[in-house]
């Protein structure tokens, strides 16, 4: 069976994107099989200069054809913070805790708590081809529910009523940014299923 490569080292990670690429004829393994590739640095200014940045290196490094995810959060009354630095927004090592009250200082008093979840998956081979998945809603007031990780609980999902960290897990993966980019994937990689070596 053809290899494809997803360009992390999470288990967690891996394990959610092997759910949402199941059933695709190809063997997906990890970075953990690669341990001598070194970390990038995610220098990007973008998620899709992100995930290239990943992908590529994956695909340079092994010669198979290599998945990677970059995901942000854009919040409207903030000019798209802190989108492609959702993760460290409060500081370079800081928690996803630290970053939800950073998020939520900045939004008191504000009116307007438009924001979005925005993911870019990369596949690199001989091409390079970027697939984008979006959520829209809003920032709430303060936490809701203790699903989730990440913004989840300061993220409402309007067609619900509910936050991502109130909703099932398996719901939240129907209609996450991060499943409808990687559905797109799929539905490109079952279409060019005969055109990659692996
Ligand atoms: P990554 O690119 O998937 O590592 O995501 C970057 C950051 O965005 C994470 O550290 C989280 O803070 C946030 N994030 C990504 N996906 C989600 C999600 O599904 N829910 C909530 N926060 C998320």
């Amino acid at each position: 069976m053809k290899k494809i490569l997803i360009a992390t080292r999470n288990p967690d990670k891996f394990r959610e994107i092997l759910y949402l690429l199941q059933g695709l004829p190809f063997e997906f393994v990890s970075l953990l099989d690669f341990p001598d590739i070194d970390p990038v640095e995610e220098t990007g200014l973008t998620l899709i200069e992100n995930s290239t940045i990943k992908a590529l290196n994956a695909y340079r490094y092994t010669g198979i054809p290599a998945v990677a995810d970059d995901t942000g959060l854009s919040v409207n009354a903030l000019q798209g913070m802190p989108g492609v630095f959702s993760a460290r927004f409060a500081g370079e090592n800081s928690t996803y805790a630290d970053n939800r009250r950073k998020l939520l200082n900045l939004m008191e008093g504000v009116m307007d708590r438009r924001a979005r979840f925005v993911t870019v998956v990369t596949f690199a081979s001989d091409k390079i081809y970027h697939f984008t998945g979006e959520v829209e809603g809003f920032i709430t007031l303060e936490e809701r529910g203790s699903g989730g990780f990440g913004y989840d609980s300061i993220f409402l999902y309007p067609l619900l009523g509910k936050t991502f960290a109130e909703i099932p897990f398996d719901v939240k993966n129907r209609i996450s940014h991060r499943a409808r980019a990687f559905s797109l994937l799929k539905k490109f990689l079952k279409a060019h299923e005969g055109s990659f070596s692996g």
